[in-house]
Protein backbone atom coordinates (compact mmCIF):
# COMPACT_ATOMS: atom_id res chain seq x y z
CA UNK A 1 0.00 0.00 0.00
CA UNK A 2 0.67 3.77 0.15
CA UNK A 3 2.14 3.46 -3.48
CA UNK A 4 0.91 6.85 -4.51
CA UNK A 5 4.02 8.15 -4.62
CA UNK A 6 5.55 5.79 -7.29
CA UNK A 7 2.40 4.78 -9.01
CA UNK A 8 0.81 7.29 -10.97
CA UNK A 9 -3.27 7.41 -11.08
CA UNK A 10 -5.06 5.71 -14.45
CA UNK A 11 -8.32 5.44 -15.05
CA UNK A 12 -9.83 2.55 -17.22
CA UNK A 13 -9.16 3.44 -21.43
CA UNK A 14 -11.67 5.39 -22.55
CA UNK A 15 -12.84 4.53 -26.14
CA UNK A 16 -12.08 6.72 -28.92
CA UNK A 17 -14.75 9.83 -28.96
CA UNK A 18 -15.03 8.37 -32.58
CA UNK A 19 -15.61 4.97 -31.79
CA UNK A 20 -17.95 5.35 -28.94
CA UNK A 21 -20.20 7.54 -30.65
CA UNK A 22 -21.12 4.75 -33.26
CA UNK A 23 -22.65 2.60 -30.29
CA UNK A 24 -24.20 2.74 -26.87
CA UNK A 25 -21.73 0.11 -25.56
CA UNK A 26 -20.14 2.07 -22.08
CA UNK A 27 -17.43 4.03 -23.09
CA UNK A 28 -14.68 3.08 -20.72
CA UNK A 29 -12.64 -0.38 -21.02
CA UNK A 30 -11.96 -2.18 -17.74
CA UNK A 31 -8.90 -2.65 -15.47
CA UNK A 32 -7.01 -5.99 -16.14
CA UNK A 33 -6.18 -7.53 -12.74
CA UNK A 34 -2.57 -6.30 -12.40
CA UNK A 35 -4.02 -2.54 -12.91
CA UNK A 36 -6.64 -3.04 -10.59
CA UNK A 37 -3.82 -4.45 -8.11
CA UNK A 38 -1.65 -1.55 -8.61
CA UNK A 39 -3.92 1.14 -8.66
CA UNK A 40 -5.34 -0.19 -4.95
CA UNK A 41 -1.85 -0.28 -4.24
CA UNK A 42 -1.91 3.25 -3.98
CA UNK A 43 -3.91 3.77 -1.67
CA UNK A 44 -2.54 5.26 1.87
CA UNK A 45 -5.07 3.19 4.60
CA UNK A 46 -5.78 5.99 6.04
CA UNK A 47 -6.87 6.06 9.46
CA UNK A 48 -10.25 8.30 9.35
CA UNK A 49 -10.80 7.32 5.44
CA UNK A 50 -12.92 10.67 3.98
CA UNK A 51 -13.65 8.50 1.18
CA UNK A 52 -15.85 6.13 3.17
CA UNK A 53 -17.41 8.85 4.78
CA UNK A 54 -18.37 10.88 1.87
CA UNK A 55 -19.71 7.57 0.53
CA UNK A 56 -23.45 7.52 1.17
CA UNK A 57 -22.98 3.90 1.65
CA UNK A 58 -20.25 4.11 3.81
CA UNK A 59 -18.31 1.14 2.21
CA UNK A 60 -15.24 0.30 3.56
CA UNK A 61 -13.01 1.19 1.21
CA UNK A 62 -9.70 0.96 2.50
CA UNK A 63 -9.99 -2.60 3.41
CA UNK A 64 -11.66 -3.78 0.02
CA UNK A 65 -8.52 -1.77 -1.57
CA UNK A 66 -6.06 -3.36 0.38
CA UNK A 67 -7.38 -7.15 -0.39
CA UNK A 68 -7.51 -6.11 -4.10
CA UNK A 69 -3.80 -4.86 -3.69
CA UNK A 70 -3.07 -8.22 -2.24
CA UNK A 71 -4.44 -10.59 -4.97
CA UNK A 72 -7.36 -11.31 -2.50
CA UNK A 73 -9.93 -10.21 -4.81
CA UNK A 74 -13.09 -12.77 -3.80
CA UNK A 75 -12.38 -11.62 -0.11
CA UNK A 76 -12.65 -8.06 -1.72
CA UNK A 77 -15.85 -8.98 -3.56
CA UNK A 78 -17.47 -10.13 -0.33
CA UNK A 79 -16.27 -7.01 2.06
CA UNK A 80 -17.67 -4.66 -0.79
CA UNK A 81 -20.84 -7.02 -1.59
CA UNK A 82 -21.66 -6.31 2.34
CA UNK A 83 -22.89 -2.74 2.58
CA UNK A 84 -24.09 -2.60 -1.22
CA UNK A 85 -26.97 -4.50 -3.44
CA UNK A 86 -25.43 -3.47 -6.90
CA UNK A 87 -21.52 -2.24 -6.02
CA UNK A 88 -20.88 -2.89 -9.98
CA UNK A 89 -23.55 -0.28 -10.70
CA UNK A 90 -22.86 2.29 -8.37
CA UNK A 91 -18.66 1.96 -9.48
CA UNK A 92 -19.99 2.61 -12.85
CA UNK A 93 -22.44 5.70 -12.73
CA UNK A 94 -21.96 7.15 -9.04
CA UNK A 95 -20.73 11.25 -9.23
CA UNK A 96 -17.47 9.88 -7.56
CA UNK A 97 -15.42 13.05 -8.26
CA UNK A 98 -18.07 14.72 -5.44
CA UNK A 99 -18.62 11.37 -3.23
CA UNK A 100 -15.79 8.90 -2.49
CA UNK A 101 -12.93 10.11 -5.09
CA UNK A 102 -13.22 13.49 -4.47
CA UNK A 103 -12.57 13.57 -0.89
CA UNK A 104 -9.60 10.97 -1.09
CA UNK A 105 -6.90 12.16 0.78
CA UNK A 106 -4.35 12.08 -2.08
CA UNK A 107 -6.16 13.99 -4.38
CA UNK A 108 -5.60 16.70 -1.58
CA UNK A 109 -1.94 16.21 -1.56
CA UNK A 110 -1.78 16.31 -5.72
CA UNK A 111 -1.19 12.59 -6.60
CA UNK A 112 -4.46 12.17 -7.80
CA UNK A 113 -7.55 10.29 -5.94
CA UNK A 114 -7.45 6.57 -5.54
CA UNK A 115 -9.74 5.34 -8.38
CA UNK A 116 -12.12 3.87 -6.05
CA UNK A 117 -14.56 3.22 -8.43
CA UNK A 118 -13.08 1.70 -11.23
CA UNK A 119 -11.72 -0.77 -8.66
CA UNK A 120 -15.67 -1.24 -6.84
CA UNK A 121 -16.48 -1.94 -10.70
CA UNK A 122 -13.64 -4.91 -11.58
CA UNK A 123 -13.76 -6.49 -8.21
CA UNK A 124 -18.01 -7.42 -8.37
CA UNK A 125 -17.71 -8.04 -12.80
CA UNK A 126 -14.85 -10.42 -11.61
CA UNK A 127 -17.30 -12.38 -9.25
CA UNK A 128 -20.21 -12.32 -11.65
CA UNK A 129 -17.39 -13.76 -14.00
CA UNK A 130 -15.95 -16.03 -11.62
CA UNK A 131 -19.20 -17.21 -10.19
CA UNK A 132 -18.60 -15.73 -6.77
CA UNK A 133 -22.30 -13.97 -6.61
CA UNK A 134 -23.90 -16.80 -5.05
CA UNK A 135 -27.94 -16.90 -5.32
CA UNK A 136 -29.82 -15.26 -3.53
CA UNK A 137 -30.89 -16.98 0.04
CA UNK A 138 -33.89 -16.50 1.55
CA UNK A 139 -34.17 -16.88 5.10
CA UNK A 140 -36.82 -19.08 7.10
CA UNK A 141 -40.53 -17.96 5.76
CA UNK A 142 -41.49 -15.61 8.49
CA UNK A 143 -45.14 -16.44 7.35
CA UNK A 144 -45.28 -12.46 6.39
CA UNK A 145 -45.43 -10.60 2.81
CA UNK A 146 -44.36 -7.53 1.94
CA UNK A 147 -45.80 -5.09 -0.98
CA UNK A 148 -42.95 -2.92 -2.78
CA UNK A 149 -44.04 -0.40 -5.66
CA UNK A 150 -41.19 0.61 -7.65
CA UNK A 151 -38.48 -1.65 -8.86
CA UNK A 152 -36.33 0.74 -9.21
CA UNK A 153 -32.62 0.51 -6.90
CA UNK A 154 -34.69 1.50 -3.69
CA UNK A 155 -37.06 -0.86 -4.22
CA UNK A 156 -34.88 -3.69 -5.82
CA UNK A 157 -33.03 -2.89 -2.33
CA UNK A 158 -35.43 -3.62 0.25
CA UNK A 159 -37.18 -6.56 -1.58
CA UNK A 160 -33.43 -8.03 -1.25
CA UNK A 161 -32.42 -7.27 1.76
CA UNK A 162 -36.29 -8.68 3.41
CA UNK A 163 -36.05 -11.53 1.41
CA UNK A 164 -33.11 -12.57 2.71
CA UNK A 165 -34.91 -11.89 6.25
CA UNK A 166 -37.46 -14.75 4.74
CA UNK A 167 -40.35 -12.59 3.95
CA UNK A 168 -42.33 -13.04 1.22
CA UNK A 169 -41.82 -10.08 -1.30
CA UNK A 170 -43.83 -8.96 -4.36
CA UNK A 171 -42.67 -6.18 -6.62
CA UNK A 172 -45.06 -3.60 -8.60
CA UNK A 173 -44.10 -1.79 -11.07
CA UNK A 174 -45.62 0.15 -14.41
CA UNK A 175 -43.08 -1.04 -16.39
CA UNK A 176 -42.70 -4.16 -18.59
CA UNK A 177 -39.17 -4.67 -17.28
CA UNK A 178 -37.87 -3.91 -13.61
CA UNK A 179 -34.81 -1.68 -12.92
CA UNK A 180 -36.52 1.93 -12.84
CA UNK A 181 -34.65 4.33 -14.15
CA UNK A 182 -31.25 1.49 -14.37
CA UNK A 183 -33.40 0.01 -17.16
CA UNK A 184 -34.79 2.80 -18.95
CA UNK A 185 -33.23 6.38 -17.89
CA UNK A 186 -29.66 5.82 -17.92
CA UNK A 187 -28.75 5.26 -21.39
CA UNK A 188 -26.42 1.69 -22.20
CA UNK A 189 -23.02 4.39 -22.90
CA UNK A 190 -23.11 4.55 -18.61
CA UNK A 191 -24.67 1.37 -17.91
CA UNK A 192 -24.83 -1.92 -20.02
CA UNK A 193 -28.86 -3.33 -19.68
CA UNK A 194 -27.43 -7.03 -19.12
CA UNK A 195 -25.50 -5.51 -15.42
CA UNK A 196 -28.83 -4.31 -14.79
CA UNK A 197 -30.94 -7.24 -15.78
CA UNK A 198 -28.28 -10.41 -14.54
CA UNK A 199 -29.32 -8.50 -11.04
CA UNK A 200 -32.96 -8.20 -11.34
CA UNK A 201 -32.53 -12.20 -12.83
CA UNK A 202 -31.05 -13.23 -9.60
CA UNK A 203 -34.09 -11.39 -7.38
CA UNK A 204 -36.45 -13.17 -9.03
CA UNK A 205 -34.46 -16.57 -8.97
CA UNK A 206 -34.55 -16.31 -5.53
CA UNK A 207 -38.28 -16.22 -5.26
CA UNK A 208 -38.96 -12.29 -5.10
CA UNK A 209 -42.05 -12.24 -7.42
CA UNK A 210 -42.24 -9.11 -10.11
CA UNK A 211 -45.71 -7.90 -10.67
CA UNK A 212 -44.46 -5.87 -13.93
CA UNK A 213 -46.84 -4.15 -16.02
CA UNK A 214 -48.40 -2.91 -12.62
CA UNK A 215 -49.46 0.55 -12.34
CA UNK A 216 -50.85 1.23 -8.85
CA UNK A 217 -53.73 3.48 -9.09
CA UNK A 218 -54.80 1.43 -11.98
CA UNK A 219 -54.01 -1.60 -11.55
CA UNK A 220 -54.93 -1.62 -8.11
CA UNK A 221 -55.23 1.31 -5.36
CA UNK A 222 -52.97 1.82 -2.35
CA UNK A 223 -55.37 0.39 0.10
CA UNK A 224 -56.23 -2.97 -1.70
CA UNK A 225 -52.70 -3.10 -1.52
CA UNK A 226 -51.95 -2.66 1.93
CA UNK A 227 -55.09 -5.27 2.39
CA UNK A 228 -52.82 -8.40 0.55
CA UNK A 229 -49.40 -7.29 2.49
CA UNK A 230 -48.32 -7.03 6.23
CA UNK A 231 -46.57 -3.72 4.88
CA UNK A 232 -45.52 -2.17 1.93
CA UNK A 233 -42.66 0.14 0.49
CA UNK A 234 -43.52 3.40 -1.89
CA UNK A 235 -40.34 3.51 -3.92
CA UNK A 236 -42.02 5.10 -7.28
CA UNK A 237 -39.12 7.57 -7.66
CA UNK A 238 -40.26 11.51 -9.71
CA UNK A 239 -41.54 11.41 -12.81
CA UNK A 240 -42.99 14.96 -13.57
CA UNK A 241 -41.07 16.43 -15.62
CA UNK A 242 -40.59 20.69 -15.15
CA UNK A 243 -42.27 22.39 -17.63
CA UNK A 244 -40.94 25.09 -20.08
CA UNK A 245 -43.24 28.24 -19.84
CA UNK A 246 -42.60 29.50 -23.54
CA UNK A 247 -44.65 30.19 -26.47
CA UNK A 248 -44.92 27.83 -29.38
CA UNK A 249 -43.43 24.92 -26.66
CA UNK A 250 -46.48 22.91 -27.47
CA UNK A 251 -45.19 22.32 -31.16
CA UNK A 252 -44.77 18.96 -32.74
CA UNK A 253 -40.87 18.20 -32.19
CA UNK A 254 -40.86 19.48 -28.75
CA UNK A 255 -40.41 16.63 -26.53
CA UNK A 256 -39.90 15.03 -23.16
CA UNK A 257 -36.79 13.95 -22.10
CA UNK A 258 -37.33 10.50 -20.46
CA UNK A 259 -39.81 10.09 -23.59
CA UNK A 260 -36.82 10.40 -25.25
CA UNK A 261 -34.27 8.20 -23.48
CA UNK A 262 -36.81 5.30 -22.27
CA UNK A 263 -37.30 5.07 -26.17
CA UNK A 264 -33.84 4.84 -26.67
CA UNK A 265 -33.34 2.05 -24.56
CA UNK A 266 -36.36 0.14 -25.64
CA UNK A 267 -34.91 -0.09 -29.19
CA UNK A 268 -31.52 -1.17 -27.00
CA UNK A 269 -33.54 -3.80 -26.01
CA UNK A 270 -35.16 -4.78 -29.35
CA UNK A 271 -38.48 -3.68 -28.28
CA UNK A 272 -41.39 -2.56 -31.19
CA UNK A 273 -41.09 1.36 -30.60
CA UNK A 274 -43.29 3.20 -33.23
CA UNK A 275 -42.49 6.65 -31.84
CA UNK A 276 -38.73 5.88 -32.73
CA UNK A 277 -39.10 4.36 -35.97
CA UNK A 278 -41.53 6.99 -36.98
CA UNK A 279 -38.77 9.51 -36.14
CA UNK A 280 -40.49 11.44 -34.10
CA UNK A 281 -38.55 10.23 -30.65
CA UNK A 282 -35.22 9.69 -32.57
CA UNK A 283 -32.47 12.47 -33.74
CA UNK A 284 -31.13 10.77 -37.01
CA UNK A 285 -30.27 13.46 -39.21
CA UNK A 286 -31.76 16.33 -37.30
CA UNK A 287 -30.43 19.38 -35.75
CA UNK A 288 -30.79 18.63 -31.71
CA UNK A 289 -31.23 21.59 -29.29
CA UNK A 290 -31.77 20.38 -25.05
CA UNK A 291 -32.60 22.67 -22.96
CA UNK A 292 -31.18 21.09 -18.74
CA UNK A 293 -27.46 21.36 -17.13
CA UNK A 294 -28.27 17.93 -15.60
CA UNK A 295 -27.17 14.42 -15.85
CA UNK A 296 -30.81 13.90 -18.11
CA UNK A 297 -29.32 16.60 -20.23
CA UNK A 298 -26.09 15.07 -20.25
CA UNK A 299 -27.82 11.83 -21.61
CA UNK A 300 -30.10 12.85 -23.91
CA UNK A 301 -27.25 15.04 -26.01
CA UNK A 302 -24.85 11.87 -25.95
CA UNK A 303 -27.59 9.91 -27.24
CA UNK A 304 -28.97 11.92 -29.81
CA UNK A 305 -24.99 11.85 -31.22
CA UNK A 306 -25.54 8.34 -31.10
CA UNK A 307 -28.17 7.98 -32.97
CA UNK A 308 -27.00 10.53 -35.60
CA UNK A 309 -28.09 13.62 -35.34
CA UNK A 310 -26.64 16.27 -37.67
CA UNK A 311 -25.72 18.28 -34.69
CA UNK A 312 -26.33 18.49 -30.88
CA UNK A 313 -26.48 21.76 -28.73
CA UNK A 314 -27.35 21.89 -25.16
CA UNK A 315 -29.01 25.05 -23.99
CA UNK A 316 -28.65 26.05 -20.37
CA UNK A 317 -28.98 29.63 -18.31
CA UNK A 318 -26.00 29.27 -16.46
CA UNK A 319 -22.66 28.28 -17.37
CA UNK A 320 -20.09 25.67 -17.30
CA UNK A 321 -18.40 26.05 -13.58
CA UNK A 322 -22.42 26.47 -12.11
CA UNK A 323 -23.88 23.42 -13.90
CA UNK A 324 -25.77 20.30 -11.87
CA UNK A 325 -24.53 17.70 -14.07
CA UNK A 326 -21.48 15.90 -13.33
CA UNK A 327 -18.16 17.55 -14.99
CA UNK A 328 -16.86 14.42 -16.13
CA UNK A 329 -20.01 14.24 -18.29
CA UNK A 330 -19.65 17.80 -19.97
CA UNK A 331 -16.06 16.30 -20.96
CA UNK A 332 -17.28 13.28 -22.53
CA UNK A 333 -19.68 15.11 -24.53
CA UNK A 334 -17.70 18.03 -25.76
CA UNK A 335 -15.33 15.20 -26.95
CA UNK A 336 -18.32 13.16 -28.83
CA UNK A 337 -19.56 16.65 -30.67
CA UNK A 338 -21.88 17.99 -28.84
CA UNK A 339 -21.63 22.08 -28.56
CA UNK A 340 -22.81 24.05 -25.14
CA UNK A 341 -24.12 27.14 -25.27
CA UNK A 342 -24.04 28.38 -21.60
CA UNK A 343 -25.63 30.92 -20.34
CA UNK A 344 -28.67 30.62 -22.57
CA UNK A 345 -32.56 30.02 -22.19
CA UNK A 346 -35.24 29.51 -24.95
CA UNK A 347 -37.37 32.64 -24.93
CA UNK A 348 -39.90 30.70 -27.64
CA UNK A 349 -40.16 27.61 -29.91
CA UNK A 350 -40.61 28.55 -34.12
CA UNK A 351 -42.75 26.04 -35.76
CA UNK A 352 -43.07 25.41 -39.50
CA UNK A 353 -46.88 24.14 -40.17
CA UNK A 354 -46.68 23.12 -36.47
CA UNK A 355 -43.37 21.55 -35.95
CA UNK A 356 -41.10 23.11 -34.46
CA UNK A 357 -38.38 24.64 -36.95
CA UNK A 358 -36.29 26.79 -34.28
CA UNK A 359 -35.83 27.92 -30.77
CA UNK A 360 -35.53 31.54 -30.17
CA UNK A 361 -32.32 32.15 -27.34
CA UNK A 362 -32.12 35.00 -24.84
CA UNK A 363 -28.52 35.16 -23.67
CA UNK A 364 -28.67 35.10 -19.53
CA UNK A 365 -26.37 36.16 -17.04
CA UNK A 366 -25.44 35.23 -13.86
CA UNK A 367 -27.07 38.21 -10.98
CA UNK A 368 -26.98 38.59 -7.25
CA UNK A 369 -26.29 35.12 -5.37
CA UNK A 370 -29.38 33.31 -4.06
CA UNK A 371 -30.46 32.40 -0.79
CA UNK A 372 -27.90 29.10 -1.16
CA UNK A 373 -24.88 31.13 -2.48
CA UNK A 374 -25.68 30.24 -6.24
CA UNK A 375 -25.91 33.49 -8.38
CA UNK A 376 -29.01 33.30 -10.04
CA UNK A 377 -29.04 34.01 -14.07
CA UNK A 378 -31.55 36.91 -15.39
CA UNK A 379 -31.87 37.81 -19.00
CA UNK A 380 -29.20 40.01 -20.72
CA UNK A 381 -31.34 42.50 -22.83
CA UNK A 382 -30.82 42.41 -26.30
CA UNK A 383 -28.86 39.61 -27.07
CA UNK A 384 -30.98 37.08 -28.34
CA UNK A 385 -30.28 35.32 -30.82
CA UNK A 386 -32.54 32.19 -33.22
CA UNK A 387 -31.26 28.84 -33.40
CA UNK A 388 -32.59 26.32 -35.81
CA UNK A 389 -34.19 22.84 -35.18
CA UNK A 390 -35.72 19.98 -35.90
CA UNK A 391 -35.69 18.27 -32.67
CA UNK A 392 -36.02 19.90 -29.30
CA UNK A 393 -35.44 17.91 -25.77
CA UNK A 394 -36.78 19.29 -22.53
CA UNK A 395 -34.56 18.26 -19.71
CA UNK A 396 -35.08 20.42 -16.75
CA UNK A 397 -35.62 17.78 -14.09
CA UNK A 398 -38.54 16.07 -12.23
CA UNK A 399 -40.65 16.47 -9.59
CA UNK A 400 -43.01 14.45 -7.46
CA UNK A 401 -46.03 13.05 -9.50
CA UNK A 402 -49.22 13.76 -7.38
CA UNK A 403 -49.54 10.30 -5.37
CA UNK A 404 -52.26 10.66 -2.77
CA UNK A 405 -54.57 10.97 -5.98
CA UNK A 406 -53.34 8.71 -8.05
CA UNK A 407 -53.03 6.23 -5.13
CA UNK A 408 -56.35 7.31 -4.32
CA UNK A 409 -55.21 7.44 -0.51
CA UNK A 410 -55.86 11.68 0.19
CA UNK A 411 -54.34 10.47 3.78
CA UNK A 412 -50.69 9.78 2.13
CA UNK A 413 -48.74 12.79 3.67
CA UNK A 414 -46.61 14.97 1.24
CA UNK A 415 -44.22 17.86 1.34
CA UNK A 416 -44.81 21.33 -0.11
CA UNK A 417 -42.40 19.83 -3.18
CA UNK A 418 -44.88 16.94 -2.83
CA UNK A 419 -42.75 14.09 -2.15
CA UNK A 420 -43.50 11.51 0.41
CA UNK A 421 -43.19 13.11 4.09
CA UNK A 422 -41.92 10.45 6.13
CA UNK A 423 -40.87 10.13 9.99
CA UNK A 424 -37.22 9.69 9.51
CA UNK A 425 -36.55 7.60 12.63
CA UNK A 426 -39.11 5.16 11.13
CA UNK A 427 -39.07 5.98 7.36
CA UNK A 428 -42.74 5.19 7.93
CA UNK A 429 -45.31 8.00 5.77
CA UNK A 430 -48.11 8.75 7.91
CA UNK A 431 -50.32 5.47 6.70
CA UNK A 432 -49.09 3.10 9.12
CA UNK A 433 -47.06 0.34 7.42
CA UNK A 434 -46.64 2.21 4.51
CA UNK A 435 -43.00 3.19 3.97
CA UNK A 436 -41.11 5.07 1.64
CA UNK A 437 -38.15 5.58 -0.29
CA UNK A 438 -35.11 6.95 -2.88
CA UNK A 439 -36.43 9.86 -4.85
CA UNK A 440 -39.92 9.68 -3.86
CA UNK A 441 -38.72 11.09 -0.56
CA UNK A 442 -35.64 12.68 -1.35
CA UNK A 443 -36.55 14.15 -4.99
CA UNK A 444 -34.01 13.88 -7.89
CA UNK A 445 -30.99 12.06 -6.18
CA UNK A 446 -28.30 9.85 -7.00
CA UNK A 447 -29.14 5.72 -7.22
CA UNK A 448 -26.42 5.35 -4.60
CA UNK A 449 -28.30 7.20 -2.21
CA UNK A 450 -31.45 4.90 -3.71
CA UNK A 451 -29.71 2.14 -2.42
CA UNK A 452 -28.88 3.80 0.84
CA UNK A 453 -32.19 4.25 1.46
CA UNK A 454 -33.09 1.01 0.41
CA UNK A 455 -30.87 -0.88 3.21
CA UNK A 456 -32.24 1.71 6.06
CA UNK A 457 -35.71 1.33 5.09
CA UNK A 458 -35.29 -2.79 5.25
CA UNK A 459 -33.71 -2.85 8.66
CA UNK A 460 -36.82 -0.67 10.11
CA UNK A 461 -39.35 -2.70 8.22
CA UNK A 462 -37.84 -5.67 9.42
CA UNK A 463 -38.37 -4.05 13.39
CA UNK A 464 -41.17 -2.97 12.38
CA UNK A 465 -42.84 -6.49 11.02
CA UNK A 466 -41.50 -8.30 14.00
CA UNK A 467 -42.92 -5.98 16.26
CA UNK A 468 -46.53 -6.98 14.38
CA UNK A 469 -45.71 -10.55 14.43
CA UNK A 470 -45.18 -10.50 18.44
CA UNK A 471 -47.99 -8.19 18.86
CA UNK A 472 -50.27 -10.73 17.14
CA UNK A 473 -48.87 -13.54 19.32
CA UNK A 474 -49.36 -12.10 21.99
CA UNK A 475 -53.35 -11.55 21.10
CA UNK A 476 -53.86 -15.13 19.86
CA UNK A 477 -52.75 -16.15 23.25
P1 LIG B 1 -36.60 4.97 -9.89
O1 LIG B 1 -35.29 4.45 -10.37
O2 LIG B 1 -37.18 6.12 -10.60
O3 LIG B 1 -37.62 3.76 -9.91
C1 LIG B 1 -38.99 3.96 -9.61
C2 LIG B 1 -39.82 2.84 -10.20
O4 LIG B 1 -41.16 3.02 -9.76
C3 LIG B 1 -39.86 2.86 -11.73
O5 LIG B 1 -39.52 1.59 -12.23
C4 LIG B 1 -41.32 3.21 -12.05
O6 LIG B 1 -41.79 2.55 -13.22
C5 LIG B 1 -42.05 2.69 -10.82
N1 LIG B 1 -43.33 3.35 -10.59
C6 LIG B 1 -43.57 4.69 -10.54
N2 LIG B 1 -44.88 4.90 -10.30
C7 LIG B 1 -45.47 3.68 -10.21
C8 LIG B 1 -46.82 3.23 -9.98
N3 LIG B 1 -47.82 4.09 -9.80
N4 LIG B 1 -47.05 1.91 -9.97
C9 LIG B 1 -46.06 1.01 -10.17
N5 LIG B 1 -44.78 1.37 -10.39
C10 LIG B 1 -44.48 2.69 -10.39
N6 LIG B 1 -28.01 8.74 -10.69
C11 LIG B 1 -26.70 8.39 -10.54
O7 LIG B 1 -26.30 8.05 -9.43
N7 LIG B 1 -25.84 8.40 -11.61
C12 LIG B 1 -26.26 8.72 -12.86
O8 LIG B 1 -25.46 8.70 -13.79
C13 LIG B 1 -27.62 9.05 -13.06
N8 LIG B 1 -28.08 9.34 -14.29
C14 LIG B 1 -29.40 9.61 -14.45
C15 LIG B 1 -29.88 9.83 -15.72
C16 LIG B 1 -31.23 10.10 -15.93
C17 LIG B 1 -31.73 10.31 -17.31
C18 LIG B 1 -32.10 10.21 -14.82
C19 LIG B 1 -33.55 10.57 -15.03
C20 LIG B 1 -31.64 9.99 -13.54
C21 LIG B 1 -30.29 9.68 -13.34
N9 LIG B 1 -29.78 9.42 -12.08
C22 LIG B 1 -28.47 9.07 -11.92
C23 LIG B 1 -30.67 9.44 -10.90
C24 LIG B 1 -31.09 8.01 -10.48
O9 LIG B 1 -31.45 7.27 -11.62
C25 LIG B 1 -32.23 8.05 -9.48
O10 LIG B 1 -31.84 8.86 -8.39
C26 LIG B 1 -32.59 6.65 -8.97
O11 LIG B 1 -32.89 5.78 -10.02
C27 LIG B 1 -33.76 6.72 -7.99
O12 LIG B 1 -34.11 5.43 -7.62
P2 LIG B 1 -35.59 5.08 -7.12
O13 LIG B 1 -35.57 3.62 -6.84
O14 LIG B 1 -35.99 6.01 -6.05
O15 LIG B 1 -36.57 5.40 -8.35
FE1 LIG C 1 -17.76 5.67 -4.42
FE2 LIG C 1 -20.31 5.34 -5.11
FE3 LIG C 1 -18.80 3.23 -4.68
FE4 LIG C 1 -19.51 4.77 -2.64
S1 LIG C 1 -20.85 3.53 -3.92
S2 LIG C 1 -17.48 3.92 -3.04
S3 LIG C 1 -19.52 6.80 -3.61
S4 LIG C 1 -18.51 4.71 -6.31
FE1 LIG D 1 -7.30 5.33 0.63
FE2 LIG D 1 -8.01 7.76 -0.33
FE3 LIG D 1 -9.66 6.40 1.22
FE4 LIG D 1 -7.43 7.41 2.26
S1 LIG D 1 -9.17 8.58 1.44
S2 LIG D 1 -8.30 5.37 2.65
S3 LIG D 1 -6.06 7.17 0.52
S4 LIG D 1 -8.96 5.78 -0.80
Amino acid sequence: MLQFTKVGQDYPEKRAAGDRAADFAEISTSFVVETAEEQSSRCSQCGVPYCSTHCPLHNHIPDWLRLTAEGRLREAYELSNATSTMPEICGRICPQDRLCEGNCVIEFSGHGAVTIGSVEKFITDTAWEKGWVEPLAPGPDRGQSIGVIGAGPAGLTVAELLRVQGYEVHVYDRHDRAGGLLTYGIPGFKLEKPVVMRRVDRLAQGGIVFHQSFEVGRDATLDELRARHDAIVIATGVYKPRAIKAPGVGADGVIEALDYLTASNRKGFGDAVPAWDDGSLNALGKRVVVVGGGDTAMDCVRTAIRQGAASVRCLYRRDKANMPGSQREVKNAEEEGVEFVWLSAPEAFHDTGGTVSGVQVSRMRLGAPDPSGRRTPEVDPGMGERIDADLVIKALGFDAEDLPRLFGSPDLAVTRWGTLRVDHKTMMTSLDGVFAAGDIVRGASLVVWAVRDGRDLAERMHAYLKAKAATKLLEAA
